[in-house]
């Protein structure tokens, strides 16, 4: 087998016709679900709804195709994933305008940077190796450690990042061996059923399947005896149910979950400077971000100036239409996150906390827009400082001392990242060294990287995404002993 080039890009209709591919073939269904657009509440396009038979047939084509598959050397298996990064490539654009269309986030900036990002994660992520590891070669033993892939990979992808997240799980699965059946979330399955389609012109037969439909296919996948892995982003509570169920085979299991992250401006930060990038921290892909930074701890003696300033830098985005290349922040995906949000904003404006930005949802417009909201300084024990708001809110919030703002910090059970502002580089340092979270920026924030290993602390997850470890978690390791 020898990977082979796409020939011209699919062109896109937007409306569809879309269909799970199964066993490198299109497949249509019976029943169709509407996939909305959230800046409009429109229906965009109808997608297929899988059924349990459906997904039978996914993994039963995926276990059918590991043998070959993994018995393919590494080399081959990276040529078909740089392929699949130059087919992916030849249907850039209209996948930036799908993402648009289905998720909301601005075209220009958030799509473009989102789908661009993940095709040179797939091209890079080809060229990655997983060595193996020689423990100890004396006169007569040798020991060795070797990854073997798994199997059947189940994929389950939330909808906030569909192409960036479902493209971090296909790269290093198929790299290593192991076959995939993923499951989109019912709210943006449109990019990755085009995932499917262009990987029929890629892959072999049955390498990667893509099923949409209800969330009972995700429990369906991590119940499935012939799933090796479930590999799983989204939110805590039902990666609690992925954990529950995928031990019915004791099932590999990565998870990436929620998050509460907080960013700390120490005292002496030069902060003025940093208002545009830690607004966009906090509001880029409007808050729907795992890692937006969603407590933000200021000073006290620089607080109020600081919280001026961000208003200010706040007041002058644009809520609008994705597809308009003047507006900085999109719609709310979907309307139950958009409810959520409403109860939240209902909680803020019942508690009487100060609110200098925002606050009041407009639930005349037919999309699902909310304000770029900010609550100064509301008290530690709010939902707004104790929740995932997943939206275009944020407190911020004013400490006094180090030890203080720590322990606001990680009194959380999340633990997904955090980041710390501060001119004496040592200090800041020092208290990014003991917060409780998988990552940590100082003077920075949000920096990725295929080498750099990306994963939740306490309730945010297990395992890890990307770098060598993340390559790892998608193989066994095995150890050889050979008597020279
Ligand atoms: P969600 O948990 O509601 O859904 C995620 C996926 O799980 C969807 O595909 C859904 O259909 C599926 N699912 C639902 N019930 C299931 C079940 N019982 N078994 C198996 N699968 C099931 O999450 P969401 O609302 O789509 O995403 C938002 C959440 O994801 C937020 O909490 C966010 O912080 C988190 N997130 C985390 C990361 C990360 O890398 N840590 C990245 C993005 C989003």
């Amino acid at each position: 087998m020898t990977a082979t080039l796409t020939d011209a890009p699919l062109t896109i209709d937007f409306a569809g016709p879309y269909a799970l591919t199964i066993d490198g073939k299109l497949v249509e269904t019976n029943k169709s679900f509407d996939v909305l657009n959230p800046a409009t509440n429109q229906v965009l396009a109808q997608a297929p709804e899988g059924t349990a038979e459906h997904m039978e047939a996914a993994i039963a084509a995926a276990k059918a195709a590991f043998p070959g598959w993994s018995a393919l050397p590494w080399a081959e298996r990276g040529a078909y994933v740089t392929a699949y990064a130059d087919a992916l490539e030849a249907n850039k654009d209209e996948l930036i305008t799908l993402l648009t269309l289905e998720q909301g986030k601005p075209r220009h900036s958030m799509a473009t940077g989102e789908v661009e990002a993940a095709i040179y994660w797939v091209r890079e992520v080809a060229k990655r190796e997983l060595p193996v590891e020689v423990i100890e070669d004396t006169d007569d033993h040798i020991v060795e450690v070797h990854h073997t892939p798994l199997g059947v990979v189940g994929a389950i992808t939330p909808w906030n990042f569909p192409v960036l997240l479902g493209l971090w799980k296909i790269a290093p699965c198929l790299l290593t061996g192991n076959t995939m059946v993923m499951k989109p979330s019912p709210y943006t399955p449109l990019c990755t059923l085009r995932f499917g389609e262009i990987a029929q012109r890629v892959f072999p037969a049955g390498v990667l399947n893509i099923v949409s439909g209800g969330n009972d296919l995700g429990a369906q996948m991590t119940e499935h005896p012939d799933i090796a892995k479930i590999s799983f982003t989204g939110s805590t509570a039902t990666g609690k149910k992925v954990m529950a169920s995928g031990a019915s085979n004791l099932k590999r299991i990565t998870l990436e979950l929620g998050g509460n992250d907080a960013a700390i401006v120490l005292a002496d930060a030069d902060w003025e400077p940093l208002i545009p990038t830690l607004f966009w921290a906090a509001f880029g892909n409007s808050g729907q971000w795992c890692i937006a930074s969603k407590r933000l701890y200021v000073h006290r003696s620089i607080h109020a100036a600081f919280v001026a300033a961000f208003v200010e830098y706040g007041r002058q985005q644009t809520v609008g239409d994705g597809m308009d290349p003047a507006t900085d922040l999109g719609p709310i995906q979907n309307r139950m996150q958009y409810d959520k949000l409403k109860d939240l904003f209902a909680d803020v404006k019942a508690n009487g906390y100060t609110v200098p930005l925002g606050g009041t949802i407009d639930e005349s417009l037919a999309g699902n827009f909310v304000p770029v909201t900010i609550v100064d300084n509301p008290p530690e024990t709010s939902r707004i400082v104790k929740e995932e708001p997943f939206g275009p809110i944020l407190p911020i919030i004013a400490f006094d001392d180090v030890e203080e703002v720590i322990a606001k910090a990680n009194d959380t059970p999340f633990g997904l990242a955090g980041s710390v502002w501060g001119r004496d580089r040592d200090a800041a340092i020092a208290v990014a060294k003991r917060l409780e979270t998988g990552t940590v920026w100082v003077n920075e924030i949000h920096i990725h990287g295929i080498d750099i290993p990306f994963g939740g602390h306490k309730q945010s997850g297990l395992g890890v995404e990307n770098g060598a470890e993340g390559l790892a978690e998608f193989t066994n390791t095995k150890t050889y002993m050979f008597r020279k």
